[in-house]
């Protein structure tokens, strides 16, 4: 594979942009892979080149029914923070925030990584002492965030509101180096990356069976025909229960759309993030100018790409009395994605009870910023049988009832 660069750029300047190679190859599928990933979103597309990178293992393919990163890792709002309370949490998306800062020059493309801080607004008294307690339990966690005071909200986002209608702001929790990337460009950076180890990313195949021996998967059957392997890894977001099933196992995980929503583009206005979690919204501008918006959860469960109006109602009334100028925005586009939720709001990173398969789940509405750390540790996990970033995110905690509660990181915030 030639490398991206500044010469390449030139030169292919100079031939009227006739040699690229195509970034990654559509081979046919083989009989038989040591590792099958099914799912080229983001996580699935990171565990395969980490498992190819960091343990040499790249006899894998990736088995995507649709087109890659076309799940939720292409619909999301892109915003990448660590700020989260559980010392498991932080030391997994802390760990993939760090490698999203050098992300780019690991796999040699653009991902457009902008640190440009991230605020979540303290709306209540209740958000103020739960936004100080994380910001502690930040500091010993060796993630650097603080609260800061309404004043200093101002001074960071000059077009916010501070006496909102219904809550005033009263702080927020600030984290400076939390930011965005391009989420298109992370998924076809470590698609291209691993197809130039070889693996194999098979588009347009769906899995429709899981093949087990007992308790020992031994391969799927797609729509393409069988393929045999030793090692299965299940990343499918929304779809994770359908693929539980097929392996004859169930997930504590539902379903529910999540939508987002960009305006016309505008000359640029605010150059952070801002999350108002009490209200229900959140925007940030993007390189074009859009502002990009977005809310929380349908209430209800259900597999739509589209998600429901009322949604988007409540969504924008949040971000009018959060930033009035919005009220003059025309709005362009909207979509949804299908999230996977668990009870206790964090992901599940776990063997299951069929040997060989392991699930990569429940990331629910915040699981872009995860990508990196996320493919780190369930590389790991499929490679070694354990890793330290995945251990604690296993399926036993539900029976165990050892949940890793993230509601307040989490519960509506992205
Ligand atoms: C509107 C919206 C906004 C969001 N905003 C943010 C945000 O700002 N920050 C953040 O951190 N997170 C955000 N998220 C969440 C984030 O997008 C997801 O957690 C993350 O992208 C999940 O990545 P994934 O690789 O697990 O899943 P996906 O990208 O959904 O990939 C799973 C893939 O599996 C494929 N698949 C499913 N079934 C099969 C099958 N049977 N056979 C083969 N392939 C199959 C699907 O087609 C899909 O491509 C948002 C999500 C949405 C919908």
């Amino acid at each position: 594979m030639k490398r991206y660069s500044v010469f390449a750029v030139a030169r292919e300047a100079l031939r009227d942009h006739m040699g690229w190679e195509r970034a990654w190859a559509s081979p046919e599928p083989k009989k038989r892979y040591d590792v099958i990933i099914i799912g080229a979103g983001g996580h699935g597309l990171a565990t395969a080149y980490y498992l190819g990178k960091n343990f040499g293992i790249t006899n894998v393919a990736v088995l995507e029914k649709g087109w890659l990163g076309g799940g939720n890792t292409g619909r999301n709002t892109t915003i990448i923070r660590s700020n989260y309370l559980q010392d498991p949490s932080a030391a997994i998306y802390e760990k993939s925030r760090s490698l999203y800062e050098t992300l780019s020059q690991d796999i040699n493309y653009n991902i457009m990584y902008s640190p440009r801080g991230v605020i979540m607004l303290a709306q209540t008294e209740h958000e103020v002492r739960g936004y100080k307690r994380t910001a502690q339990a930040n500091a010993l966690q060796g993630v650097t965030t603080e609260f800061i005071s309404p004043q200093r909200v101002k001074e960071i986002v000059p077009i916010i509101n501070l006496d909102g209608p219904r809550y005033p702001v009263l702080g927020g929790l600030w984290q400076a180096r939390a930011g965005t990337a391009r989420h298109d460009a992370v998924a076809w950076g470590y698609a291209r990356a691993c197809s130039a180890m070889g693996m194999d990313i098979i588009q347009k195949c769906e899995v429709t069976g899981i093949r087990r021996d007992g308790d020992k998967v031994t391969g799927v059957t797609t729509n393409r025909g069988d393929i045999d392997c030793d090692k299965l890894g299940i990343v499918v977001a929304g779809h994770s229960g359908h693929l539980a099933d097929m392996a004859g196992f169930r997930l504590p995980i539902e379903s529910v759309a999540l939508q987002a929503l960009v305006s016309e583009p505008i000359k640029p206005c605010m150059d952070c993030v801002v999350m108002a979690n009490t209200v229900h919204g959140y925007m940030s501008q993007s390189d074009k100018g859009e502002m990009v918006i977005g809310g929380g959860t349908d209430g209800y469960n259900n597999y739509t790409q589209r998600g429901s109006f009322h949604h988007i109602e409540e969504t924008v009334r949040a971000l009018v009395e959060t930033f009035p100028m919005v009220a003059r925005l025309k709005m362009l586009r909207q979509w949804g994605g299908i999230v996977d939720v668990t009870g206790d709001r964090s992901p599940i990173l776990s063997k299951t009870p069929v040997e060989g398969i392991f699930i990569n789940a429940g990331w629910g509405t915040g699981g872009f910023k995860a990508i990196p750390g996320s493919g780190w540790g369930f590389a790991e996990l499929m490679a070694k049988g354990h890793s330290p970033l995945c251990d604690e995110f296993g399926l036993d905690r539900f029976y165990q009832g050892r949940f890793i509660d993230e509601s307040v990181a989490a519960g509506v915030a992205h």
